[in-house]
Order: C-alpha cells, then structure tokens, then sequence
C-alpha cells in the first residue's frame, strides 16, 4: 500500500451552498485540476451541495467524501468542527444543521443595522445578491459587498475593521454545542474534526480544556496543514494530534477564486509524524 501521506487529500472547502462562490460542480473542476485525489466539499452548517458533489467528482474519477463544518460557541467564541464520512441523509444531523442556521437571518438584518449605524447603508440587501443559499447568509457575503462598494481592499480588511469581534459590524451568536457537533457528525456515521486551531483566541488553559473536551466526546482528528495555518502552525498541530491520540487532517478551506486563501490541493502534505485521517478510508 502507498503511504497515505503521499495522497493529496483536500478536505475543507466551500461552494455556493454556504460563502463559497462557485458552484460545487465548479468547486469539484478546480479540485481535479489542482490534483486533488481524495476530496470533500465541506459547506457550513448545511450538507445540500452533496450529491453535486459526489456527481461530479465521480463523473472526473476522484475519489470523495461527504463533508460539512458545523459552527460551534465554545467558551463565548466561535469554533468550527469538520465532520467527514458523514451519511448525508442522516435525520438528526440534518434537524441539527437546520437548528443551526436558523438564527443566520435574523443576524444577517442585525448586522446591516449595525453597520448602518457607522454610515454604511444598504449592507443587507447588498449581502443578499453575494447569497447562494438563502438559508445561509454568512459574513463573508457581507465581506464581498462591503469590498465591491470600495469600503475595505480585501476581504481580509472588512474582517479586521467591520465583522470581527469587537468591530462595529459584529453580532454575537450563539452556535450549536461542541457536544451536540460532534454528536450528529456521530450519529452520522461521520468522524469529528477540529477545523484550524490555530485561528482561535483561546488562552493555553482554554484551548487545552477545548481539546481535553472534544477528545473526551469522540472527536477523532485535527486539521494540522489547512489553509489557516502557518509553517509553525503544522508543527505545533503534529504534535497536538500526537498528544491527544488525534488523526490529522488536511485542506485548502477555498473558498473562492482570488480570495487570497490557499489553492485547492497545493498546501504541503501531513508531517510524516502523524497518521492522515484518510488512513484506512
Ligand atoms: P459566519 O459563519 O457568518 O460567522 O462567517 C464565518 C466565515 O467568515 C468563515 O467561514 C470565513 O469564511 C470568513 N472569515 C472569518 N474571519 C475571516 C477573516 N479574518 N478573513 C477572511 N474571512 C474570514
Ligand atoms: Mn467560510
Ligand atoms: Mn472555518
Ligand atoms: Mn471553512
């Protein structure tokens, strides 16, 4: 058998089912295209983009996995949990990720008003053409309007000055629980996976309790090299998967063309210290 770290898996992107902004037939194109051989599309809180999907990543002879990420409060911040291998068609994690996006339209209005208090007007009606999936407003559909309306320069720039916490344009919300995350990825016959730890504000203790907690309610991997982290990021999450007995994950977390984020399949494989994810998949 080959090693497993030699595959170029991309686990973590987006389409227009949730803030990515090509279609998943689209999403699936670039993955062959970038090499990918082992792919899922991993949309938030909502698993509609699968069969596309699998269609067409079948119809190009590359291999593929059902995917989502669940946003998640923990601690009064905002963690994300990948959950791979999942059964699409699954009721409790459909009804869980139904739950989960319900609150999205209300803060989406919230939002436009409180940008509109720091003179940006027409910021939800301007999100709304962004929009994919009505059932998924999200803020980086914000981002793109507020960056084609010459606000900020870069996605990035709206994010740091307007939708960040403690900026203006913030609302806060409260997500699913880990527990109940990474019970529906369970449920769904799915392993949990915690997506880019190294973009978390937690404290040492913090992100410790954080990980204690997500091994202790059956979270089985983390994603080490994501899009998200840097060189020294990898390192630190190899030896975060060792640690705590955890498989690693890997993935681009695209979202869209020209978004300065990583390209589907070019980040640089597993450390050879751990064990991929896609190990005996
Ligand atoms: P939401 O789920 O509506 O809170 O939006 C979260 C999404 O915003 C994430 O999935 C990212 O795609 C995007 N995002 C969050 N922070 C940043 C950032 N600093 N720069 C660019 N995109 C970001
Ligand atoms: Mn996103
Ligand atoms: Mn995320
Ligand atoms: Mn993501």
């Amino acid at each position: 058998m080959p090693d497993p770290h030699t595959l170029n898996a991309d686990l973590h992107c987006h389409s227009t089912v949730s803030d990515g902004i090509l279609s998943p037939r689209a999403v699936a194109e670039r993955a062959h295209a970038g090499g990918v051989q082992l792919w899922s599309l991993t949309d938030h809180d909502e698993v509609g983009g699968q069969a596309e999907a699998r269609a067409a990543a079948e119809a190009l002879g590359m291999r593929y996995v059902p995917g989502v990420e669940i946003s998640v409060t923990w601690a009064g911040q905002t963690v994300h949990i990948v959950g791979l291998r999942i059964d699409p068609f699954c009721p409790e994690l459909i009804d869980g990720l139904a739950e989960t996006r319900s609150g999205r339209a209300r803060r989406a209005r919230d939002i436009g008003d409180a940008l509109a208090k720091v003179g940006i007007e027409g910021a939800y009606q301007g999100a709304l053409k962004h929009v994919g999936n009505p059932d998924l407003i999200s803020r980086t559909h914000f981002a793109r309007w507020l960056v084609d309306q010459g606000y900020c320069a870069t996605i990035g720039d709206v994010f740091s000055q307007y939708l960040s916490e403690g900026r203006p344009g913030y609302v806060g919300h409260r997500w699913a629980k880990l527990s109940e995350a990474i019970g529906w990825i369970r449920a769904a016959g799915g392993i949990a996976v915690m997506a880019h730890p190294g973009r978390y504000n937690y404290t040492d203790t913090q992100h410790d309790a954080l990980f204690d907690e997500f091994t202790a309610l059956g979270g089985g991997a983390v994603e080490v090299v994501t899009g998200s982290h840097t060189p020294d990021q990898y390192r630190r999450y190899a030896n975060v998967a060792s640690h705590y007995g955890l498989l690693a994950s890997r993935g681009s977390d695209f979202h869209g063309p020209g978004e300065g984020r990583v390209e589907l399949g070019a980040l640089p494989p597993l450390p050879s210290t751990v064990t991929p994810v896609w190990h005996d998949w």
